[in-house]
């Protein structure tokens, strides 16, 4: 069903409180202990193209924003140069609250915070879901039955899948993290390669 831009703000706030509270994460007692906020998602509500990342850093646990630190600033350059506003996609993650050390999430948390990012698609109906890194990748993918064309990222990065949603058929788009560019700069132009195909579907 497509919901109003006020119930989908409804819907998005009522996720919010209840990632908020909850308990049975494990990652929960760690965001109270160092005051950290949960990271729920950022943007327009009628997206198009949904970016969904791996699990907050620290900056964005500090903050509630995603992709607010260094990996953010990549990806408001990638989508700079391809001139599509950043206020205009919406941002979020699979796991919603801050993992210690920024250690790659584990399948306990993607089981606790998937159904939220499943809710999350259902309200916003994006014809693009662009994931960055492998885990939303992986998520994304057998969410969407398409476990059997599940590549490494190195040979699924910018590849375009169509997958039914719901709501209609939608386009999938792995894309490398942006944080891999960090420790591998190489990667920039392969992430710029990919971000092109954003403009043309
Ligand atoms: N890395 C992610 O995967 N998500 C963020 O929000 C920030 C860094």
């Amino acid at each position: 069903m497509k919901l109003n831009l006020s119930e989908r703000t409804a819907e998005l706030k009522q996720i919010r409180d209840e990632v908020l509270n909850l308990k049975l994460s494990p990652l929960y007692e760690y965001r109270r202990q160092n005051n950290y906020l949960p990271v729920i998602g950022e943007g327009s509500h009628e997206a198009k193209i949904m970016f969904v990342g791996e699990a907050p850093g620290r900056n964005e646990a500090k903050t509630g924003r995603p992709f607010c630190g260094v990996a953010g600033k990549v990806l408001d350059d990638l989508l700079a140069s391809v001139g599509i506003p950043r206020a205009e996609v919406y941002v979020t993650n699979i796991v919603k609250d801050r993992p210690p050390e920024n250690r790659d999430p584990l399948p306990k948390e993607i089981e606790i915070y998937g159904p939220f990012l499943d809710r999350q698609i259902e309200i916003i109906q994006p014809q693009v879901i662009a994931t960055l890194g492998r885990y939303s990748m992986q998520y994304i993918m057998q969410k969407f039955g398409l476990s059997d064309v599940l590549r490494s990222i190195s040979q699924m990065h910018g590849r375009l899948f169509e997958a039914k949603a719901s709501y209609g058929t939608i386009k999938i788009l792995p894309l490398y993290h942006p944080a891999a560019t960090i420790y591998n700069r190489e990667l920039v132009k392969d992430l710029e390669i990919d971000f092109q195909k954003l403009k043309t579907i």
